[in-house]
């Protein structure tokens, strides 16, 4: 198994936001974890990461036990996150940008950049520009690219689809596909659950800091519960479309990277 959770707890000082998690992510998957605001999904991610300690259970990464390793030595393992609120440095270019990703390793960079040009044209068209100048979507693929310039075997992402047009979600959901085809592993968190699903191989839904529910995509995309409680029940009622209320994404100067620790 590539990441396992097993029996996780996380405080934010009395509150205890994650109450005994298990999951598991294999090598080539991608899973997704659904759920209502505040269920504990972000937390989960930094828990992966690294930004929040755990109070009880562990971490593993690769088969080792990684509860109590630094987050920057993470990164270098191989645990990759393009944070929530994209969080791309503003005034610095998008090739600067993407460079920043790969400055605490070796190797050969200029492969790596050329390999995101691939993936992001966009981004290839705009490499001079400075990143806070970039639409939302295009910020948003500079956060997945530098992201991937650490090279990672797991692939972190908080909320890809938060804040864009439809048309923009659907392009930032098949790069994820892309990326997953060659070879990285991905962990999506998501509260656009119909397209998180159509994404996914498994995917866990939490409540309130559990897990309430694992199973494949295809089961929970056919579950009555979860259609009626994340997927707007017999569709489109409500909040099919909440998440996607900016009318282009275009000019935002960066995306609010405010969320405490
Ligand atoms: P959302 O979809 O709204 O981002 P989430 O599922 O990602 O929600 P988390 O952000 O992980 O949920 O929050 C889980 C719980 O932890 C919530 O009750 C939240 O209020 C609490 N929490 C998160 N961050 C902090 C913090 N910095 N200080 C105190 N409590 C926090």
């Amino acid at each position: 198994m590539l990441l396992e959770l097993k029996d996780v707890y996380v405080h934010y000082g009395k509150i205890e936001a994650i109450k005994g998690i298990s999951l598991e992510v294999a090598e080539g998957e991608i899973v997704s974890l659904i759920g209502a605001n505040g269920a504990g999904k972000t937390t989960t991610l930094k828990t992966i990461s690294g930004l929040r300690p755990i109070s009880a259970g562990r971490v593993l990464f690769d088969g080792k036990d990684i509860s109590r390793t630094p987050g920057h030595v993470r990164v270098l393992r191989g645990i990759g996150q393009a944070p929530e609120g994209r969080g791309v440095f503003p005034g610095m270019t998008v090739q600067e940008n993407l460079q920043m990703g790969a400055y605490a390793r070796k190797g050969n960079t200029a492969g790596d950049l050329a390999e995101m040009y691939d993936l992001f044209p966009r981004l290839n068209e705009r490499r001079a520009q400075m990143a806070g100048t970039l639409s939302g979507g295009e910020q948003q693929m500079l956060a997945i690219g530098r992201a991937l310039m650490t090279k990672p075997k797991v692939l972190l992402l908080d909320e890809p689809s938060m804040g864009l047009a439809p048309k923009l979600v659907t392009q930032i959901f098949s790069i994820i596909e892309e990326i997953n085809h060659r070879g990285t592993t991905v962990l999506l968190v998501e509260q656009n659950a119909q397209q998180a699903l159509q994404l996914a191989h498994r995917a866990y839904v939490l409540e309130t800091g559990h897990v309430v529910k694992s199973a494949s995509a295809s089961q929970l995309l056919d579950d009555p519960e979860v259609r009626a409680a994340y997927l707007g029940g017999d569709l489109g009622v409500d909040g099919a479309g909440e998440a996607d209320a900016t009318p282009n994404g275009a000019g935002r100067p960066t995306g609010g990277d405010a969320p405490a620790q």
